[in-house]
């Protein structure tokens, strides 16, 4: 039986740095669910999509490819792993995420992926919903002031410097909200996930702890 991590949690609480070191060391296959929604959201701004046109964002999610591999995510074949990153993306995906039938199509992907590979998972609802019968789940929160840092740095290092810390926080709570509110599958820990705070742990730290964890 194939081995499922899931680990959820809100914007900045450091899922992805720790789901791919976790996914490596243990040589597990690691899937970023956020990539995938993001994905979705990039070719439906780029397409001119209103975003009040649900009918027209669903037909677009039907007829599209949608692949995270190796580290890397696909459209249509392409890699968009720097186009998924902007801040337009960022502050339009929670809306995309939240329209129910959008999620039955990457979730359906997520579920097929999982069940015939070890993974690690990283997003909001793999506990919850993609993965209910995981073999660990793991909740990963940090203070919103720490989760806005992480976020501003990894944005300077990728080169955008027309965002201040402020608005990074802004940003980020507000799709903390959404995420949260939505009626489909929102952001919520499982009962039976475990809840690490990152704020002040080094990555390490979080990832022997999950590991000992799974091998108990
Ligand atoms: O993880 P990341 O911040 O890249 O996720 C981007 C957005 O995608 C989230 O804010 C959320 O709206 C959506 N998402 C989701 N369900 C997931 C993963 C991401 O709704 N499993």
């Amino acid at each position: 039986k194939a081995v499922q991590v899931a680990i959820d949690g809100p914007a900045g609480a450091g899922k992805s740095t720790i789901a791919k070191k976790i996914a490596k060391e243990l040589n597990y296959i690691y899937i970023d669910t956020g990539a995938m929604y993001r994905a979705l959201t990039f070719h439906v701004l780029r397409s001119g999509t209103p975003l009040h046109l649900e009918e027209e964002i669903i037909k677009l999610a039907k007829e599209t490819s949608i692949v995270f591999e190796d580290g890397n995510i696909y459209l249509n074949q392409i890699n968009v792993n720097e186009e998924v990153r902007s801040n337009e993306v960022s502050v339009n995906v929670s809306f995309i995420a939240q329209i129910p039938e959008v999620r039955e199509i990457l979730v359906a992907m997520q579920k097929t992926i999982a069940a015939n590979h070890n993974v690690v998972m990283d997003g909001r609802d793999i506990g919850t919903n993609v993965l209910p019968n995981a073999t660990l789940k793991i909740f990963l929160t940090a203070s919103v002031k720490e989760r806005a840092r992480r976020r501003y740095q990894e944005l300077h290092k990728n080169g955008t410097n027309d965002i201040n810390l402020e608005e990074i926080e802004d940003q980020i709570q507000r799709r903390d909200e959404i995420d949260a509110g939505r009626s489909c599958s929102p952001l919520v820990k499982a009962e039976d996930a475990i809840l690490i705070d990152t704020t002040g742990l080094a990555i390490d730290e979080v990832c022997s702890k999950i590991i000992k964890l799974l091998n108990k």
